[in-house]
């Protein structure tokens, strides 16, 4: 037992060492911040198996094999120790908690049994589209039944060889199955209790040793990754330091951060990310899953140089760590690893990073590389290039000039912090609320809603400036800050206590991102949380509809993002005659309409419309309008409805027009 622990346990410390000195490799990432919110993270996310149980069956099968693993790895533990002392126990696994834990035990082993049968019949019969065939998978899984059956076949040898043993009548399993031995003498049952426990032990040993070896690895490292998770809101991007850098963004593997490599381990290959993906399914380069598989094969492939680059990262030889990696031959990250398209295909929608069970955080690791390709390397699409123009000209990218900003107003009367100086509510227009013609008709009706519930609001007109949300996630951090500061400094000047917006995206950013640049304590507050607010007051009344049926699209940066699911709806529960009905991808797994991470500036040439797709599926449910909150949707579905040929059968409009159409006009004006 110790010579088989000392060649097995050092071996397994080589491996993982090689694991850490490539971690080592990567930049830093300060990940022991909040530990409070680390543990309950591990208790709920890790432990609690939470991302899992979304779905009952693969769900519940995960959660078994998991629990009961860990279970199982306890008596492993026990008898491991009984290879140095026959009559070792754990400590308080001893007297009556002893037996408990002996039925437990018995019963997670038959429960593991099951799943892995369930798994097994998944993998090769159902198949899932999301699941690969492959040979790891159903090794794994063999292997782990093999581990349950030698623990209850030896434990049924056990307890023949000890009939007075306290687990005897308490491991039911085990004691149903000590028959198998019949009549068998003492002897021969103890030869097969040999050959048993060391069969288990070895296999133990030797799955410890082959899990860093492929997807499995994510048996060790998944607690740790919930544990080092990123604790800021999904749709936060961290800031960039400038100052003496060289190259920006990420344009090879150890550019990373050790946490995004090891995002790269931790992998499980279940395809979850991928099911929901606008950009997968709608045939375009970027799977998410694959995203990370081919990053983590560079870096398998790179081991060894990646391992001394740590080295000499981790004591301070920075210098020589640097003329190492410029040395290191190696297929390009973007280009030969990623593809540029795939870089640029993503939506920032966060489906694949709310669904992945291990907190993968895709949208970062390709927003670094974005940030590599229009930083560092000023290579962008043509498209983009002239949003980006747009966005440093004239703050908008549509480069329409900056002091056309308040010409959606018209003759309404929108009134202006520069003549007002205070207001409850500043409205933060955004760029497509002052200038594409569709979206200012949606401001306009929020203005005149606004009026008519004599809400204390104010515009900052020529002052306001593009929010940076498609700036920061097309990779021009550089512009990007300069964007949030302009828009800071003008909040500061007014004493902006409440900022108003139509725009999720505009939302997101302030919300979540500007503090980073010196926004104090502001509320931020979409027009569906007004609007619900309002119309929940009786400030805002409305009168019966026609008996229309319409389906609410959810914006990706209004739910998934920032979890605003409810208030939009309830906006358009509150007119009567009008019946909501939902579309299958909904809520949390809602459909991209594809025009986040600044995707709305850039061609879409490469498999299905992600629009398209969208529409289809609102078509499907019967509806007859479509309802967003949000300018991008908008504008997507819109195009959508027009480009499908659908205009006599389906009407976008943001829930603001839904209310300002049925607004009882008659009812007498709020106090
Ligand atoms: S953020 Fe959305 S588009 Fe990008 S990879 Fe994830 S699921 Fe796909
Ligand atoms: S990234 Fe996450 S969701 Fe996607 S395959 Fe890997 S573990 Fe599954």
């Amino acid at each position: 037992m110790s010579l088989l622990l000392f060649f097995s346990l050092a071996l397994f410390a080589n491996t993982i060492a090689d694991r850490y000195w490539v971690l080592r490799a990567g930049e830093p990432d300060w990940r022991l911040d909040r530990l409070g919110r680390r543990f309950w993270a591990l208790l709920i996310i890790g432990f609690g198996q939470r991302r899992l149980l979304y779905e009952r069956g693969p769900g519940w099968m995960h959660a078994t094999i998991f629990f009961g693993f860990l279970v199982v790895a306890t008596r492993t533990l026990m008898l491991i120790g009984r290879g140095f002392d026959p009559d070792f126990t754990l400590p308080l696994l001893d007297g009556r908690l002893g037996q408990i834990y002996a039925l437990v035990k018995d019963l997670f082993a038959v429960l593991v049994l099951i799943a892995i049968v369930y798994a097994l019949w998944r993998r090769l019969v159902s198949r899932p589209p999301r699941l690969h065939l492959n040979f790891e998978g159903v090794l794994v899984l063999l292997w782990i039944a093999v581990l349950m059956a030698t623990d209850l076949l030896g434990d049924a040898a056990m307890l023949r060889l000890h009939p007075d043993s306290p687990e005897h009548g308490w491991a039911i399993v085990s004691t149903v199955l000590m028959p198998l031995y019949g009549d068998a003498a003492t002897g021969t049952i103890s030869t097969w209790w040999q050959v048993i426990y060391w069969a288990h032990i070895v296999l133990v040993l030797a799955f410890l040793n082959y899990l860093p070896w492929g997807k499995h690895f994510h048996v060790l490292t998944a607690l740790p990754a919930v544990f080092f998770e990123r604790l800021t809101p999904s749709a936060y991007l961290a800031p960039m330091e400038f100052e003496g850098a060289e190259s920006f963004g990420v344009g090879k593997i150890e550019d990373f951060s050790w946490r995004r490599i090891f995002d790269l381990y931790t992998c499980t290959e279940c395809g979850r990310c991928n099911e929901g993906c606008p950009t997968y399914t709608t045939g375009k380069p970027l799977h998410p899953r694959e995203l990370i598989c081919d990053e983590r094969d560079q870096v398998y492939a790179l081991a060894d140089s990646l391992v001394e680059i740590g080295k000499l990262k981790a004591t301070g030889r920075t210098e020589a760590a640097a003329e190492a990696s410029a040395a290191l031959q190696r297929p390009n990250l973007i280009g030969d690893v990623n593809s540029e398209d795939t870089i640029w295909a993503c939506t920032t929608c966060g489906y694949c990073m709310t669904h992945c069970p291990v907190v993968i955080d895709h949208v970062p690791n390709i927003v670094d590389q974005r940030r590599y390709l229009t930083m560092t390397e000023a290579r962008v699409p043509s498209a983009l290039q002239t949003a980006l123009r747009g966005l440093e000209t004239n703050s908008n990218p549509w480069n329409v000039s900056a002091a056309a900003r308040e010409d959606w107003i018209g003759d309404l009367a929108v009134p202006h912090l520069r003549e007002k100086q205070k207001a409850e509510y500043l409205l933060f227009v955004g760029c497509a609320g002052s200038f594409d013609d569709r979206n200012s008709q949606v401001l306009r009706a929020l203005c005149t809603l606004l009026n008519r519930a004599d809400v204390d609001y104010a515009i900052l007109g020529t002052e306001e400036g593009c929010c940076g949300d498609p700036t920061r996630r097309v990779g021009n951090e550089y512009l990007f800050q300069m964007q949030a500061e302009h828009n800071v400094a003008a909040f500061g000047k007014y004493d902006v206590r409440k900022v108003l917006t139509a725009c999720p995206h505009c939302y997101s950013v302030i919300r979540n991102e500007y503090r980073d640049f010196g926004l104090g304590d502001v509320e931020v507050v979409h027009h569906s949380e007004l609007l619900a607010d309002l119309l929940a007051a009786g400030k805002l009344t409305v009168t019966a509809g026609a008996d229309v049926k319409v389906t609410y699209h959810d914006s990706c940066y209004l739910g998934r993002h920032n979890d605003i699911y409810d208030a939009p709806r309830e906006v358009l529960a509150a007119v009567p005659g009008l019946s909501q009905v939902e579309m299958p991808r909904t809520g949390r797994a809602g459909f991209c309409c594809g025009a986040g991470g600044g995707r709305m500036f850039m061609e879409e040439d490469i498999g299905q419309r992600i629009n398209h797709n969208r529409i289809d599926e609102a078509a499907a449910t019967g509806a007859a309008e479509v309802a967003t909150a949000c300018p991008f949707c908008l504008t997507m579905l819109d195009d959508a409805v027009k480009e499908t040929e659908r205009s006599e059968q389906l009407e976008v409009r943001d829930i603001a027009e839904v209310i300002l159409a049925q607004l009882d006009t008659a009812a007498p004006t709020p106090q």
